[in-house]
């Protein structure tokens, strides 16, 4: 039987980069994948819901352009390109990683791993067979859509009448009436593309606001947006079953009915742990979350667990830093994982991004604190490039220290402005410091001085 140094579960985001930095330290790597390199993000997630979002961005900037002295004739989306272009940015992204894991020596074997206990040299993996032994194991296994036992849910999945995030990503015809279960991240984008594609959106949320833990005004601002586009949301909506073409929810004590051509269910995500043999080494596990410390290591020594599987942020950058904090770890030097600045993002049009703590995290974790808020339209980029600039930044700032606690944008290049402002809570300086850093004019980012100026 082979020894390696470190064996990994899962090549996801968490899996191969943890690969790729063990083997660049000198261990020898096994990874086991049992459908495609890349995971959930790069097959299934982020890079093909962003390829698509970024049709439909063209799109509507286009559908505008005579706003922008730009006339297209005969504008079309045309659904099967968009999937054919979505479909070969995946393949340049997953063979970009299977080079890599080539290029770095790390041993990759396709197939479906479960651990299967330990002996005097470390621990056994099995997989199609064979039989493996790791001296240390990093588990990312990731995650999968959750599926709850509601009545007419699996014939509806079974007949293909309800799809999760992997199945539309690949329908071939744009439903004429798409109902979306779930007004979170993965269920807005959809909802954005595929109200632009010409599908009659409704999304059915049982929350009363839609974004999860997005600050509550700018969730609102997005609601707005979005219904402005045509997308119908039934907010404080509990669905109750799928039947016969539609589905039925309840809203305020009254029960509804909703007809519809195709279903997406995307009420969230959880981890992937069933079969991984979690059981044979004792690992312990919490509503099938693999629990760790900040060091990314399980109740067991050397067994470590990184990405989805774990539950916590369940975002592909987050299981980055995870996997590098348990590879640093594995590999002898100290390194922890903190949560506190982690941005999120939502990428439909328009964008909203957030990091750090909202107005209503702040409020709960007792901070004493100012909100700064400005429209979007004080920057002269955001103006040039938006008609109607409709868009606000809001920053947290902690009485006492003057130190940044959270920012929130909606607004073009939210995904990417989001970026400064992680590194500036990250840095702990007082605003009075961060007022220093010059940033390039024009640029939407500038917002971010702004606000602080505010
Ligand atoms: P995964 O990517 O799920 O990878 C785990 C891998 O392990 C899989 O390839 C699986 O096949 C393999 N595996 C599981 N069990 C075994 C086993 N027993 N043996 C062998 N292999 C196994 N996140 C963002 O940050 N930004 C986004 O814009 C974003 N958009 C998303 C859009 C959608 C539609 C979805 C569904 C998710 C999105 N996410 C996004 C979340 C992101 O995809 C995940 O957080 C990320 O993929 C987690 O990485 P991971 O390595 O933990 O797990």
């Amino acid at each position: 039987m082979n020894t390696y140094d470190l064996i990994i579960i899962g090549g996801g985001p968490a899996g191969y980069l943890a690969a790729e930095r063990a083997s660049e330290g000198g261990l020898k790597t096994l990874l086991f994948e049992k459908r495609n390199l890349g995971g959930v993000c790069l097959n299934e997630g982020c890079i093909p819901t962003k390829s698509l979002l970024n049709s439909a961005k063209i799109y509507t900037k286009a559908d505008h352009g005579e706003i922008y002295g730009v006339v297209a004739d005969g504008l079309q989306l045309r659904h099967e390109k968009v999937i054919a272009r979505k479909n070969k940015v995946v393949k340049i992204l997953v063979s970009g990683v299977k080079t890599k894991m080539k290029q770095g020596g790390v041993e990759v074997v396709r197939g479906d791993a479960a651990i299967k206990g330990r002996s005097d040299a470390g621990f056994l993996v099995t997989a199609e067979g064979a039989d493996y032994c790791g001296r240390q194991l990093l588990i990312a296994a990731g995650s999968r859509p959750i599926l709850p036992p509601i009545s007419g849910l699996e014939d509806g999945i079974k007949s293909g009448f309800i799809v999760t995030s992997r199945e539309i990503l690949d329908i071939e015809t744009v439903p004429e009436k798409l109902a979306i279960v779930g007004g979170g991240v993965i269920g807005l984008e959809m909802a954005d593309y595929f109200n632009t594609a010409g599908a009659e959106v409704t999304v059915v949320e049982m929350m009363d606001k839609i974004a999860g833990p997005f600050d509550e005004e700018i969730s609102g601002m997005l609601e707005e947006n979005l219904s402005k586009r045509g997308i119908v949301f039934h907010l404080g909506s509990r669905v109750t079953g799928f039947s016969g073409g539609s589905l039925q929810f309840e809203k305020g004590g009254r029960q509804e009915d909703l007809k519809a051509d195709k279903i997406l269910l995307s009420i969230g995500r959880r981890p992937s742990t069933n079969g991984l043999g979690l059981e044979t080494l004792g690992i312990f596990t919490e509503k099938g979350a693999i629990q760790t410390d900040k060091t990314m290591q399980t109740n067991i020594p050397g067994v470590y667990a990184a990405g989805d599987v774990n539950g916590v942020s369940m975002l592909a950058h987050t299981a980055y830093r995870e996997a590098e904090v348990a590879v640093s770890n594995i590999l002898g030097s100290k390194d922890v994982m903190r949560y506190d600045v982690i941005p999120a993002v939502i990428y439909t049009t328009p964008e909203t991004a957030s990091v750090g703590e909202t107005e209503e995290t702040a409020r709960e974790k007792g901070y004493r604190f100012a909100v700064k808020k400005l429209p979007m339209a004080f920057v002269g980029r955001f103006v040039a490039e938006n008609e109607r600039p409709d868009g606000v930044c809001k920053a947290l700032v902690e009485e006492g220290t003057d130190r940044l606690l959270g920012v929130q944008i909606i607004g073009s290049y939210a995904s990417e402005i989001i970026l400064s402002a992680g590194v500036m809570i990250e840095s702990g300086l007082p605003l009075a410091s961060l007022k220093k850093i010059v940033f390039a004019h024009p640029t939407v980012g500038e917002i971010i001085r702004e606000v602080m100026f505010s």
